[in-house]
């Protein structure tokens, strides 16, 4: 499975920013350890999903690739998709639901996706996805149960790993898993004590529930600050929870109240507009739920935020 990280970082080089690692002078203070951030953020789509999407697509035969590539998501990997067809020349459709922003909306039409809209939740989307590729043969890019997709996240593995090599803990947003599975694999394999600590909101985190049971079960999906990680694992997972359940150190929870309180220290502290998300690893640390041994990595995810939410929050509205 390195190996297939190896070969991913080879084909999405020069498509994929190498993102910075820098070292956060006022956690390494707080911790007494010296703390990095991969900030992903930096991504020309504002997250890390480029990474897996680019790969997933760039692995395709040209039969696939001809017929279209289609997905329901409207978040960040959405926007990887859209992206990444866009500079290979592949057309995209994404299905979402009438419910969705027209800000969202347009800026997915921005660049150069084609938009269905069908139904009133994302249920009927993923549906319409179904059909489409049943009906019209087109191919779906899957979010993070996808062995391409894992390899693609796991290249910031391969990037931490040698930008950081004496590093210790790792600290990952953890929703469906595609990037704690790739980083996890890669670090492991290249750093073998390393622990790695997948950090969700309390509000449905689906791959906890996983975990705790042995296996994937239902969620209720609730409003969270931490948007990007909300959903379900698939109840047919076959990749990242295996992944997961064996190669995951611990996984820790957080209150709405520490996630914004990671934001705003993202704006103030490190000067880095981050999302809910992306906050988590910083907000793990802030809130005293993770001890640190040694030279850490917080995977600073995504940046996608709302402006006026992000004001409101590092203004200090309540969450
Ligand atoms: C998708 C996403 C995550 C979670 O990634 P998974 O592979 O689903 O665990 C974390 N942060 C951001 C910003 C995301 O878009």
């Amino acid at each position: 499975m390195l190996a297939d990280i190896e070969q991913a970082a080879a084909r999405i080089a020069g498509r994929v920013t190498h993102t910075p690692l820098i070292r956060s002078r006022a956690l390494s203070d707080r911790t007494g350890r010296p703390v990095h951030l991969k900030l992903e953020n930096c991504q020309p789509i504002g997250a890390f999903k480029l990474r897996g999407a680019m790969n997933a697509i760039l692995s395709l035969g040209e039969a696939e690739r001809k017929r279209g590539l289609v997905t329901a998501s409207t978040g960040n990997h959405g926007r990887a998709v859209a992206y990444a067809a866009r500079a290979l020349g592949i057309s995209a459709t994404v299905c979402m639901s009438s419910l969705v922003p027209a800000n969202k909306v347009e800026a997915i039409r921005a660049l150069g996706a084609k938009i269905r809209i069908v139904g009133a939740s994302q249920d009927e989307a993923q549906a319409e996805v179904e059909t489409l590729v049943r009906n019209l043969g087109l191919t779906p890019i899957p979010p993070f149960d996808n062995v391409e997709v894992v390899a693609g996240q796991g290249t910031i593995g391969l990037e931490i790993a040698a930008d950081l090599p004496d590093l210790e803990t790792v600290l990952v947003p953890l929703s469906g898993g595609g990037l704690a599975a790739g980083i996890a694999v890669a670090v492991k394999a290249l750093r073998a004590r390393v622990r790695i600590i997948g950090v969700s909101m309390e509000r449905g985190a689906a791959m906890h529930a996983a975990l705790a049971a042995g296996n994937p079960v239902p969620i209720r999906e609730e409003e969270t600050l931490a948007d990007s990680l909300g959903g379900g694992i698939g109840l047919e997972n076959s990749v990242t929870f295996p992944l997961c359940r064996d190669l995951l150190d611990d996984v820790l929870l957080l209150t709405e109240a520490e996630i914004a309180a990671g934001i705003r220290h993202a704006a103030e502290a490190e000067g880095e507009i981050v999302e809910g998300a992306g906050a988590v690893g910083i907000a793990a640390i802030l809130a005293g739920k993770v001890v640190l041994s040694g030279p850490t990595v917080v995977i600073v995810s995504g940046g996608n935020i709302d402006p006026k939410k992000h004001h409101a929050i590092v203004a200090g509205a309540a969450a």
